[in-house]
């Protein structure tokens, strides 16, 4: 990032507050990953080169030695990390294919998939969001392959995120998909933002919630949340 870019981010406030009045609360401005325009003009490839050459330059600054036999493939290990890992939910060409299936059994109940385990990582630190995302939702006549549920936690999991926007993405995409409002998403997680640094909090987790279509309702989340824990 040049430096005129850097000072029209500071320029820029949200709700008022420029982000260093924002500090560490963890505000967001929309529900949409915020993506450039021209986010794949790059290729892979040039984005892993690109990141490397930048990454040693913050090595370097650091006062790190990038000729250490131990710190000189890191720069290149991060970039891949960053595009082929990590970051991958960024690209919607890694997004899972669905396809549903005829509800043969006429199973009309809920279905819940619990404990999906998850690794992110926080937008505004880069730090992990380590969590477990439970899922359910009733179908509309039509279901989806079971693994296909933890695949679409895992895509949109894979960019940097807020928690908030982690829940309403997964959400949208179930509703998309499934075609149908009932669906439900609760995400419980531990933000090494807040754990490993800013306030140290070790214990604290952080629970999102969206309740859809005949999941709003206090019978049913009473019902979801019984599930959930046990
Ligand atoms: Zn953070």
């Amino acid at each position: 990032m040049n430096t005129e870019t850097i000072s029209q981010k500071n320029g820029h406030k949200l709700n008022g507050f420029t982000h260093e009045d924002i500090g560490d609360d963890h505000l967001f401005t929309s529900l949409e990953t915020p993506m450039k325009a021209n986010a794949f003009d790059m290729s892979n490839n040039e984005k892993k080169n690109r990141i490397s050459i930048l990454f040693s330059e913050i090595m370097d600054v650091l006062g790190l030695d990038l000729t250490d036999d131990s710190l000189k493939g890191t720069p290149d290990r991060v970039a891949k990390m960053y595009v082929e890992e990590i970051f991958s939910g960024l690209d919607p060409e890694n997004k899972p294919k669905v396809a549903l299936f005829d509800n043969k059994y006429q199973y009309n109940q809920m279905l819940v998939e619990k404990n999906i385990t998850f690794y992110s990582n926080c937008e505004h630190h880069f730090v992990p969001i380590i969590g477990k995302a439970h899922i359910a939702y009733k179908s509309s006549g039509k279901v989806i392959g079971l693994s296909k549920l933890n695949r679409i936690v895992q895509y949109y999991a894979k960019r940097p995120q807020v928690q908030e926007r982690l829940t309403n993405q997964i959400a949208n995409e179930l509703k998309t998909v499934l075609e149908t409002e009932d669906v439900a998403v609760i995400i419980d997680a531990k933000h090494l933002c807040v754990s490993s640094r800013g306030v140290k909090d070790d214990t604290s987790a952080t629970v999102t919630t969206y309740y859809g279509g005949e999941f709003n309702t206090p019978e049913k989340i009473s019902e979801l949340q019984n599930y959930i824990n046990n």
